[in-house]
Order: C-alpha cells, then sequence, then structure tokens
C-alpha cells in the first residue's frame, strides 16, 4: 500500500519535471522563432534601402558609396588604393 503511494508519488513528479521540460523547450524554440524572425525583418529593410555601389578604380573590387572614398579620377575601396593611383 505504502510502496504503491510511493510510485504514485513519483510518477506524478516525473509528469510535472517532464511538462517542465516541454515548456522549457517551447519557450527556448519561440523565442529563437522570434529572434530568426526579427533578425530577417532587419534584413529586409537593409535591403530595402537602396545601397549604390562603385567600383574601385585600383582594385575593381565593389564596394558601397557610404564606404567608398571619392577623387576626382574615381571611386576608391580604401585611402591607400586612391593614393597610389593618383600617384601613378
Ligand atoms: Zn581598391
Amino acid at each position: 500500500m505504502s510502496h504503491h503511494f510511493a510510485g504514485g508519488k513519483t510518477m506524478g513528479l516525473m509528469k510535472l519535471l517532464v511538462l517542465a521540460l516541454v515548456v522549457f523547450a517551447l519557450l527556448t524554440l519561440w523565442r529563437r522563432i522570434k529572434a530568426k524572425s526579427a533578425a530577417r525583418s532587419k534584413r529586409a529593410q537593409r535591403a530595402d534601402t537602396p545601397q549604390t555601389m562603385v567600383k574601385c578604380s585600383h582594385c575593381r573590387v565593389h564596394v558601397p558609396e557610404k564606404k567608398a572614398l571619392r577623387s576626382p579620377n574615381g571611386w576608391y575601396c580604401c585611402a591607400e588604393h586612391r593614393d597610389t593611383h593618383n600617384h601613378e
């Protein structure tokens, strides 16, 4: 009788533990999905803003206009390339 009662109590604890694990797993999953969709919407917003790409006149690498350096001879990816090209 007492053994049966103890067994039932253990089963209840096991059920609680499993339930807690399931809830924890669902919460973790939900958070991951939320974070992913947030990152995706951020990326989509960034993709929406038009970014002009310019070509470095020295190494022909394409760089965003914001990061590129302007010179009378054209666009450059870095100051080093701009100076090298202008000294030639
Ligand atoms: Zn370059």
